[in-house]
């Protein structure tokens, strides 16, 4: 079966809406294959949460020098950036890029006042994850994500392949078919790495004054108590 290249101006549908996916990667093996094939330039911008451990595996078998980015805050647990040194001694061919703001956290508080996440979390998440990832994602022909239908509703219509409009630009989400069950058989099955706060609660990892330890499994340890869900990497226009 042969794909053809999409890009954002000639988006038309999902390429892989028929495809098959009672393999063991339920189709993201084969999908993406054809994103490293199909891009010259293809960046993944990952959080190293458990999907992010899976997908780093499945990337190193189809290109072992992969450009991968973590949007540092400069506000992540240490385990977050203990876990991000192991891999990068697990797989030393990646090209693993931590992308920081333009403000630090002191410049910020300056300019913002201090704690912005507590009154105006949309601005920080602004200034800390998007912006960075829009810089980033400049000149990119498409980015790799790991979202999975089953995590929230707003997730639940998300394609292989998406015209991602926030970014202007091609998103690929290999894992929309994975259940959290298929993402901890294959860390386990394959011994992955992973974030040791998975064990003490925390099934959902961002920044420290944002994560909460979860009740259900879910995302709903993030941005507790806050009408924010998302931190806007994933919806459109928000700024
Ligand atoms: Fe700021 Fe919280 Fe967003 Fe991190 S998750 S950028 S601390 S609002």
């Amino acid at each position: 079966m042969t794909y053809t290249t999409v890009s954002y101006e000639n988006f038309t549908g999902d390429p892989f809406s028929s495809l098959s996916v009672d393999d063991d990667t339920k189709g993201a093996l084969e999908v993406l294959k054809w994103a490293y094939e199909a891009y010259d330039s293809i960046t993944y911008a990952c959080s190293f949460g458990a999907e992010g451990i899976v997908l780093i595996d499945l990337i190193s078998q189809v290109k072992k020098d992969a450009k991968i980015v973590f949007l540092d805050t400069g506000i992540h647990f240490q385990e977050t950036y203990d876990l991000i040194e192991k891999v990068k001694r697990n797989y030393p061919s990646l090209d693993i890029e931590m992308k920081k703001p333009s403000l630090t956290l002191e410049e910020q508080a300056e300019e913002h006042g201090s704690a912005l996440w507590k009154r105006n979390p949309d601005q920080c998440c602004f200034i800390r994850k998007i912006k960075p990832l829009e810089d980033a994602l400049d000149g990119v022909g498409a980015w790799v994500s790991g979202l999975r239908r089953e995590q929230s509703l707003s997730r639940s219509n998300t394609d292989f392949v998406n015209k991602d409009e926030r970014f202007k630009s091609i998103k690929v989400c290999p894992l929309i078919y994975w259940t959290w069950e298929d993402v901890w058989s294959y860390i386990r099955l394959n011994k992955l790495d992973y974030n040791e706060l998975h064990d003490e609660g925390y099934p959902s990892i961002g920044c420290i004054p944002c994560t909460f330890k979860a009740e259900s499994g879910g995302r709903d340890g993030r941005w507790k108590g806050m009408e924010k869900t998302e931190c806007g990497l994933h919806t459109r226009g928000q700024s």
